[in-house]
């Protein structure tokens, strides 16, 4: 099921999300749901905050490539728990800001832990742009936004054009 995106400014997205501890039918759904709506969107990540869910869960899937197979990946408890001193900047963007991109500079390479669909801890070196997006989403659950990186005079302009964004939408 597609679920709705929170568009910022938002308090939900601005919220320190609780961790999974107990995985549940019910939240095992809303991941696959979140996969479906990350792909419709279309999207490369996305955090349950999104969609107004405040649990520490983030799907993703980078493959870009045509016909290259997708990599969907669920993670319940996502953690960085090392991150190269080595940086990259990726010009971000977020389904919660439409249309809004901006340079941000990150670690290149992390090395993440989570808990996937099956219970199970993983942990994994992520690089590029898999690292930019798992550090992105993971952001997310401690009410982070890409914006927050920003110039404070540039965060408050793309702020503006959400609000008026978001006015517009509730008009039509
Ligand atoms: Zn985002």
């Amino acid at each position: 099921m597609i679920r709705p995106i929170l568009i910022h400014p938002d308090p939900r997205l601005k919220k320190v999300c609780d961790p999974v501890d107990d995985l549940s039918d019910e939240l095992r759904t809303l991941a696959d749901d979140m996969l479906e709506t990350m792909y419709d969107a279309p999207g490369v990540g996305l955090a349950a905050p999104q969609i107004g869910k405040l649990h520490r869960l983030i799907v993703l899937d980078c493959v870009k490539e045509e016909g290259e197979e997708p990599r969907p990946l669920i993670m319940f408890n996502p953690e960085v728990i090392a991150s190269s001193d080595e940086t990259n900047v990726y010009e971000e963007g977020c389904l919660s800001i439409p249309d809004q991109y901006a340079e941000v500079t990150r670690p290149k390479v992390v090395d993440v832990s989570w808990i996937d669909r099956d219970g199970n801890q993983q942990q994994e070196t992520f690089d590029g742009l898999w690292a930019t997006c798992v550090q992105h989403e993971i952001d997310h659950l401690n009410g982070k936004l890409f914006i927050d990186y920003l110039k404070p005079l540039k965060r408050q302009m793309i702020t503006r054009k959400m609000q008026k964004l978001k006015r517009e939408m509730a008009r039509s």
